[in-house]
């Protein structure tokens, strides 16, 4: 299995995963140019994506999609409560390119996908695990906590890109955010601040996970480092660091991430 975050953040969120005989992306809230543009960045042709898989309606998930879809033909995978409002969001398309799912598993091709339900102020928002069988990956951004519930999905993965969204001081300190919007936020139906992120990874140690991409990273309330910083030092003080061979890495918004080849 392939995989590559083509860009996370506040400002559109897109990830590529490709199998042996599938090509999907996660999300497609970059517009279908900025998608085609870092797509080939990694050598992948367009008109090769099989399907799109919808976490939620929010337009940083779905600005691309229906442009997109309407010129390669591909599959749009919504879960079924969202349906109504993304049809209208994405201008109308296609009914054999719309799939509905449900909290129930599906497969695309050699894919089996998993979707469990995340926190957020959506009308539905999901996260997804996607396997082959022999090799696993989740991806759980926008939620506003985290259960021991996901926590356990996720750790059944080889590789799992988790939402880090702020840094708590940074956000309460930004003068350029109302107060209504913070606590929206930092709800429980908002995004998950850095050390929530870190508490997390620390109960998914020793498990199978090999690496974590910390995702959908604020640009006015977070910086890598501050992302990067914060779970190393939850890792320390639970002196669980390096030794666990954990690849700890930082999905950007402006650029493509690294591609991650995951052997069994
Ligand atoms: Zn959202
Ligand atoms: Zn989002």
């Amino acid at each position: 299995m392939r995989i590559c975050v083509l860009g996370s953040g506040s400002k559109g969120n897109c990830t590529y995963v490709e199998g042996e005989n599938t090509r999907i992306l996660i999300d497609a809230g970059l517009s279908k140019l900025e998608i085609e543009k870092r797509l080939s960045l990694i050598n992948v042709n367009p008109s090769e994506i099989d399907s799109i898989l919808i976490t939620h309606e929010h337009s940083d998930h779905i600005a691309g999609v229906g442009n997109f879809c309407r010129k390669y033909g591909c599959k749009i995978y919504a879960h079924q409560y969202i349906w109504p409002l993304l049809e209208q969001k994405i201008n109308g398309i296609n009914l054999k390119q719309q799939v509905e799912f449900n909290n129930k598993d599906f497969s695309i091709n050699e894919f089996n996908i998993s979707n469990f339900d995340l926190d957020h102020d959506s009308i539905h928002c999901v996260g997804f695990s996607i396997s082959n069988g022999k090799t696993t990956i989740s991806s759980a951004t926008d939620l506003g906590h985290i259960t021991d519930d996901i926590i356990k999905k996720l750790y059944q993965s080889d590789l799992v890109i988790l939402e880090s969204n702020h840094d708590v001081e940074k956000l309460m300190k930004n003068p350029n955010y109302p107060y209504q919007l913070k606590q929206r936020i930092l709800s429980n139906h908002g995004h998950l601040s850095n050390d929530a992120t870190a508490n997390a990874i620390i109960k998914m140690l020793g498990k199978k996970v090999r690496g974590i991409i910390l995702a959908h990273l604020s640009e006015d309330n977070n910086t890598p480092q501050l992302a990067y910083q914060t779970v190393q030092n939850v890792l320390k003080t639970n002196k669980a660091n390096s030794n666990q061979n954990l690849v700890i890495d930082i999905a950007q918004q402006r650029q493509v991430g690294r591609i991650y080849k995951i052997k069994e």
